[in-house]
């Protein structure tokens, strides 16, 4: 009886609300308001002029105070959304459940999002405890509250150059702690991407997963199955461009969080042969992202999903259907069983099939097929695939040499590579060489093949 009636009175709640935020000055974080984007800042001062509290929250100013250039700037206020909407005029609804505005300014789309209220009693989740509903508005204290990270509960406001720090998240920064607001048990199972969140953050800023926030995932891990998959695929894909993929797999694994997140990559890992392809073709998109240079997820993903392929098209293969049937079979099996996880749109799909059904037809060069081949929207992406192939050892290195100087040849010379590969040029070959007595490296595309190999571009 008493016990109960301590818990009631001093009950804490799952995040804590914590009512006053430390402020800090710009003469301690030194974040100018020149730092954040022009269209955040009109924003925020549009929003100010009708007497609205509006601030740049979130992974922005994390970011800015970990010397980070920041992905996007989104603000948050008390306006509600329609409030919001009459102090902008190119913006406009998104959402149906919890809406929140896009502002557009210039060439940048600012997300406004108003503040939400803690999470009630009666909150509405599903048999394992994931919120399904999260559309009260609230003070600004409940809305940080309701935050993941306490890195992630910043605001800064544009007109005074402050910090409202509700979670102690800039200390946490200095120390290089990811922690999370509230009981982490009770907050992955409102939400289990926080955990992927978790991974994601700590490897993105270099910051240690605080012990009570890592502890828990290992056993929570299979919660992610109950996530439905349009979220958990944005979830995988901003991991995948993260710039730090192979790192963000690795810890992962480590914390036992691959499974149900990528199955197939689960499969493929297994293997030797496709972890190298995998992790050459990561380890790829890594480099690509961090020099700054578009990231292709269809071209991730197609190297992926790559081994997997390759496995189903080879059986059906063996029930004695032809190779090309065989390997649209092979290809639609893996994206219909991916697809189910993952939700690769439609488009996305379509390209990596693309990219897959290419690679056979770099093998077949006879008559008028190589020039199709050249022109075909997706050459590039899949003369680069057929590169990574190489480059795993899974097929000759003469085969992507061949097509880098068939590319870059005149017509004359075109025609000379196609009739060396006509089976009378190869008689002709043939006779060449032994009167040379010579033997030939790599099959019969010329003896420095190899050599050239090394000098092939990477998925450029
Ligand atoms: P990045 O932009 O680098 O991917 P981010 O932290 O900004 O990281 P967003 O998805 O842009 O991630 O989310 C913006 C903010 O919204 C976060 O900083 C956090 O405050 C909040 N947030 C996002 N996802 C969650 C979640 N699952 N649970 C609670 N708060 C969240
Ligand atoms: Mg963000």
């Amino acid at each position: 009886m008493l016990r109960k009636f301590i818990n009631r009175v001093f009950k804490r709640a799952d995040a804590p609300v914590a009512r006053e935020p430390s402020v800090i000055a710009f003469s301690s974080h030194g974040i100018s308001r020149e730092r954040i984007s022009s269209g955040s800042r009109r924003v925020c001062e549009a929003l100010a002029e009708r007497g609205y509290k509006a601030y740049v929250v979130g992974g922005a100013v994390r970011d800015l105070l970990a010397q980070i250039a920041p992905k996007d700037f989104d603000v948050a206020t008390d306006a509600t959304p329609d409030e919001v909407r009459r102090c902008l005029r190119r913006s406009r609804l998104i959402g149906r459940r919890f809406q929140i505005v896009h502002a557009y300014m210039g060439q940048e789309v600012v997300e406004i999002t108003t503040f939400r209220g803690a999470l009630g009693e009666d909150a509405k989740t599903d048999a394992h405890g994931r919120v399904l509903r999260d559309n009260v508005f609230g003070s600004q204290a409940e809305d940080a509250a309701r935050r993941d990270f306490t890195v992630n509960a910043l605001y800064f406001d544009p007109a005074t150059e402050q910090i409202l720090d509700y979670h102690h998240g800039v200390a946490d920064l200095k120390q290089k702690t990811l922690r999370v607001i509230g009981d982490p048990k009770t907050r992955y199972r409102e939400d289990p991407v926080r955990m992927l969140r978790a991974i994601r953050l700590a490897v993105k800023l270099g910051l240690a997963i605080d012990p009570a926030a890592r502890r828990p995932i290992r056993e929570m891990a299979d919660l992610l199955e109950n996530v439905p998959a349009a979220r958990l695929s944005d979830e995988i894909f901003k991991l995948l461009a993260s710039g730090h993929a192979v790192e963000c797999l690795r810890q992962l694994h480590a914390e036992g969080l691959h499974r149900g997140t990528l199955p197939l990559l689960d499969v493929v890992l297994r293997t030797p042969e496709g972890e190298r392809f995998s992790m050459l073709a990561l380890n790829d998109a890594d480099a690509r992202v961090r020099q700054g240079k578009s990231f292709a997820p269809c071209f991730l993903f197609a190297a992926l999903l790559w081994r997997e392929v390759g496995v189903i098209w080879r059986r059906v293969q063996e029930t004695g259907e032809h190779p090309l049937p065989a390997l649209h079979q092979a290809m639609n099996e893996i994206l219909s069983a991916q697809g189910q996880k993952l939700a690769i749109t439609r488009r996305v799909a379509g390209d990596i099939k693309e990219i897959w059904a290419l690679q056979p037809r770099f093998e077949h060069r006879v008559g008028r097929r190589p020039y199709s081949v050249l022109e075909h929207p997706r050459f590039r992406a899949a003369y680069d695939f057929l590169c990574l192939r190489a480059r795993s050892g899974e097929i000759d290195a003469a085969l992507p040499v061949w097509w880098l100087a068939f590319q870059d040849a005149d017509t004359d010379t075109r025609n000379q590579m196609l009739a060396a590969l006509s089976p009378e040029g190869a008689k002709r070959r043939k006779r060449r060489r032994s009167r040379r007595g010579g033997k030939q490296a790599n099959g019969a595309e010329g003896e420095s093949a190899a050599a050239d190999f090394a000098a092939l571009p990477e998925n450029e």
